[in-house]
C-alpha cells in the first residue's frame, strides 16, 4: 500500500471513526483530522443524559483527546482548526487555525468529509437561549443552570433531542414546559402513536402547547403567538438542523438544494478522492429503491467503516443502504420505527397491519402493552416500514423488523419468524408473527 496523505474534516462520530478505521487497515498513511471545535469524539447522543445527571461525569462523554489519539493510533487531530475552503483540483484544504488566527494550507491525496450539521438558531438575542449540539453547548447549558438558579425551562420544538432534554430537565428537578409550532411532534414516528408522549407529559403535569410559537422574548418574559405571556429562567430550542457545508460551496462537490452531499454506495462524492459520511451525506434505502437521509449515529459509523475499506483497496465492501431505524425513550415509554419515512409511503400502493398485545405472556408479572404496526407493498408484499410504542419490548421488535427489511422480507415472512420464547420475554406466537398472520390474504 502506498503511503498517502489523508485529511478528515470533523472529529466526532463520522470523522474520528473514519480516521480510526482507516488506520486499522492502513498503518502507513499520514492521517490528519481537522476539527473546528474544542473537543473531539464526544458522545453527542449522551449529552441530554449528562444534563439530566444520568451520566455521572463529563469525562465519560469525552473518552478521547488528540494526545491519546496520537499515542494509540498515530493520527494527528487539530482542534480549533476549521476547514474554510477546499480546492479539489489542486487537492488542497484551506484551514483557519482559531488558536493563532492564521490560515494554513494542507495537501491531501484523499479527503473524507464528516462536518455534520448544526442546530438552527432562533432569531432572538438573549443570553439564556441555548441549543444543544456539542460539548460547548452542553457546558454552556450546565453552567447557566448551576449559576443562575434555573427552575423554569422552556423547550421549543418537539423532535427527539428536545424530548430527551425535557425528560432530563424534569428528572433533574427543573420545571420544563414544551411548545411546538405544529401538532406533528417527534416526526420520525406515526403521529397517532405519539399519544404516549402527551400522556407521559399529562401524567407528570408537565405543561405543553402545540400549534404554539414564540413571537418575542424580552428579558425573561416570553410572548407566544397565542397571546400567552410567561416568564422562563432558561430557553432551549430544538428547531431543526442545517448542514455544515458552506465551506464547500466553491469546491465543485455536488450538493442538494439543502446543502447535503449525495454519495454512492462507496461514500464517494462526484469528485475523485473525496468521500462524505455522517449527517452531511445522503444515500439510499436498502429495502426499496428510494433516496434516504438518515442523520443518525449508526450511519456515521457504518460509513466510516466502508470508507476505510475503500481507501484500503477493498472496493467490494460497499454500503447496502439504510433501513432508517430510530428509537427514543420518553419517560416510561419507548417509541421506535424503521423503514421508509412516513412521507415516502406515498410512493407505494401500501397496506398497514397492526397489533396491540402484552410484550410477554399475560400471566407473567409486569406485562405491559406494545402497539406494533407494519406497512407493506400490496403488490410485492415487501415490508416498507414498521413502528412500535410501549413500555418494554419495543426495541426488540423494531430491531427484528429492521433485520427483516434488510433482507427485503415480505409481510408473509413474518409468520415464519422463529421467536426465542419463554413467558418473561414474548409469546409462542409473538407480535411479529401476528402481524404476518393478520395480513394473510
Ligand atoms: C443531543 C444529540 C443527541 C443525539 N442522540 C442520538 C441518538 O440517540 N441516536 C442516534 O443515532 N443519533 C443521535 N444523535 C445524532 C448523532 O449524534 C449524529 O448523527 C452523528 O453525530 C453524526 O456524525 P457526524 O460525524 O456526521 O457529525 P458530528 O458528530 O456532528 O461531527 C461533525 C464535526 O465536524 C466539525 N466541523 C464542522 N464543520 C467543520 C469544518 N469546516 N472544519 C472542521 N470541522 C468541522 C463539527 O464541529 C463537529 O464536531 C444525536 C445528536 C445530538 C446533537
Amino acid at each position: 500500500m502506498t503511503k498517502q496523505k489523508i485529511i478528515v474534516v470533523g472529529a466526532v462520530a463520522g470523522g474520528a471513526t473514519s480516521a480510526s478505521q482507516i488506520r486499522r487497515l492502513d498503518p502507513e498513511s499520514d492521517i490528519t483530522v481537522y476539527e473546528k471545535d474544542r473537543h473531539m469524539s464526544f458522545a453527542n447522543c449522551g449529552l441530554p443524559y449528562y444534563l439530566g445527571n444520568v451520566v455521572a461525569s463529563r469525562e465519560q462523554l469525552l473518552p478521547m483527546t488528540p494526545e491519546k489519539f496520537k499515542d494509540k493510533k498515530n493520527i494527528t487531530v487539530k482542534l480549533q482548526h476549521e476547514v474554510i475552503a477546499v480546492d479539489t483540483e489542486q487537492q488542497i484544504v484551506k484551514v483557519k487555525d482559531h488558536t493563532t488566527d492564521t490560515i494554513i494550507e494542507d495537501h491531501y491525496d484523499i479527503l473524507v468529509l464528516s462536518p455534520g450539521a448544526r442546530a438552527r438558531r432562533l432569531n432572538f438575542d438573549v443570553p439564556h437561549l441555548f441549543t444543544l449540539r456539542n460539548m460547548e453547548d452542553t457546558d454552556a447549558i450546565e453552567n447557566y443552570i448551576t449559576t443562575h438558579n434555573v427552575q423554569r425551562v422552556l423547550l421549543i420544538g418537539a423532535g427527539y433531542v428536545s424530548l430527551e432534554l425535557l425528560e432530563n430537565m424534569y428528572e433533574r428537578g427543573l420545571s420544563p414546559t414544551l411548545v411546538h409550532r405544529s401538532e406533528a411532534i417527534n416526526k420520525l414516528m406515526d403521529q397517532d402513536m405519539n399519544k404516549a408522549i402527551l400522556s407521559e407529559l399529562d401524567a407528570r403535569n408537565i405543561p405543553y402547547r402545540l400549534n404554539e410559537e414564540v413571537t418575542a422574548i424580552d428579558g425573561h418574559t416570553v410572548t407566544f403567538k397565542s397571546g400567552t405571556v410567561e416568564d422562563y429562567d432558561m430557553i432551549i430550542s430544538g428547531v431543526g438542523v442545517q448542514p455544515n457545508s458552506e465551506f464547500l460551496q466553491s469546491s465543485g462537490i455536488t450538493m442538494d438544494d439543502k446543502g447535503y452531499i449525495p454519495v454512492n454506495e462507496r461514500f464517494q462524492t462526484n469528485i475523485p478522492n473525496v468521500y462524505a459520511v455522517g449527517d452531511i451525506a445522503t444515500n439510499h434505502y436498502r429495502h426499496v429503491d428510494l433516496p434516504a437521509h438518515v442523520p443518525l449515529a449508526w450511519g456515521a459509523h457504518r460509513g466510516a467503516s466502508v470508507v476505510a475499506e475503500q481507501i484500503a483497496g477493498n472496493p467490494d465492501v460497499v454500503f447496502e443502504g439504510f433501513v432508517g431505524a430510530n428509537i427514543v425513550k420518553f419517560f416510561d415509554y419507548t417509541l421506535a420505527s424503521t423503514g421508509v419515512a412516513l412521507t415516502d409511503l406515498e410512493n407505494f400502493d401500501y397496506a398497514m397491519v397492526e397489533v396491540e398485545n402484552g410484550t410477554h405472556a399475560g400471566y407473567y408479572p409486569n406485562n405491559t402493552s406494545v402497539h406494533l404496526r407494519a406497512y407493506y407493498d400490496k403488490q410485492t408484499r415487501r415490508l416498507l416500514r414498521a413502528a412500535a410504542v410501549g413500555q418494554s419490548g419495543v426495541d426488540k421488535r423494531i430491531d427484528v423488523l429492521s433485520m427483516a427489511m434488510m433482507h427485503r422480507a415480505t409481510i408473509d415472512d413474518l409468520t415464519a419468524f422463529e421467536v426465542a420464547y419463554a413467558p418473561p420475554y414474548s409469546h409462542p406466537k409473538d407480535l411479529i408473527n401476528m402481524l404476518g398472520y393478520k395480513a394473510r390474504p
